[in-house]
């Protein structure tokens, strides 16, 4: 290990954010935000559409079809652009020219049952009052602007000021190493001095391990810990293991002492 700790960079679902609590289907939910979204363009440009029904299955399936193609390419798909590919399609063109409004209408916000594992706070607390700096590097369709209002409403935005990146704004999914860059970028720090956490072996821990930087795995409850596919640096099952992991990796890291 190198001999400074200058940042952690997190993956988000599943790794800060725990999704196994989800119990509402993922297309009724997707028909609360489509609705939404038609009764915006009908008001808007006197249309007249109702076959909601219509709008959610080609537009599930083109984003099954788009995220089928990316884990061959690792290019990411893009929420906004599927959105609007399929209201082009069904005779709403000029959905392009108020994207913005669309997607307010279709208001991304925290799924029902997802909560913050309650070992997260803490150590986000900790690790900034030690000055390292925290960002997130999700493999996301959605841009990061739809996805920071989860972390508002769970009270996480303020620990990553530094770095949020969603790979519909690289363009490349993890484990692509682009997005890894861009994130070290950003944060201003090199692989070796960047810890990544993550609960993917393929994308967060060995996408991190390829450009230099520790990766350490969070290994949820059900998960296979997967070694012959990748292997951390370290396994942890909460987070409230990680300064301890750190105190051996780089002893100097507690600036503001033990
Ligand atoms: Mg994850």
């Amino acid at each position: 290990m190198a001999s400074q700790l200058k940042a952690i960079l997190f993956d988000f679902d599943d790794t800060l954010i725990d999704w196994s609590g989800v119990t509402l289907g993922w297309r009724k939910l997707e028909a609360k935000r489509l609705s939404r979204v038609l009764s915006f363009i009908n008001a808007r440009s006197k249309h007249d559409l109702t076959d909601l029904d219509s709008l959610v299955d080609t537009y599930t399936e083109r984003t099954r079809e788009a995220w089928a193609a990316a884990r061959v390419n690792l290019r990411a798909p893009v929420m906004p652009e599927i959105l609007l590919s399929t209201l082009t399609d069904m005779g709403v063109p000029e959905a392009a020219s108020c994207l913005d409004e669309v997607l307010s209408a279709y208001d991304w916000s925290v799924v029902p049952g997802t909560v913050v594992y309650p070992d997260v706070p803490p150590a986000l607390e900790l690790l900034c009052n030690n000055g390292i700096r925290l960002g997130i590097v999700t493999n996301a369709s959605l841009p990061m602007w739809m996805r920071d209002n989860e972390l508002r409403a769970h009270g996480l935005i303020d620990y990553f000021s530094d770095c949020r990146l969603s790979a519909a704004d690289v363009g490349y999914l993890k484990p692509q190493s682009r997005i890894f860059r861009c994130a070290l970028e950003k944060m201003g720090t090199l692989a070796e001095e960047t810890v990544f956490v993550g609960d993917n072996p393929i994308a967060d821990v060995a996408g991190a391990q390829a450009v230099g930087m520790p990766a350490v795995r969070r290994l949820n409850p059900g998960a296979s810990d997967n070694r012959h596919l990748a292997k951390p640096h370290a396994i942890v099952t909460s987070l409230a293991e990680l300064p301890s992991l750190l105190d051996n990796w780089y002893p100097d890291w507690r600036q503001n002492g033990k």
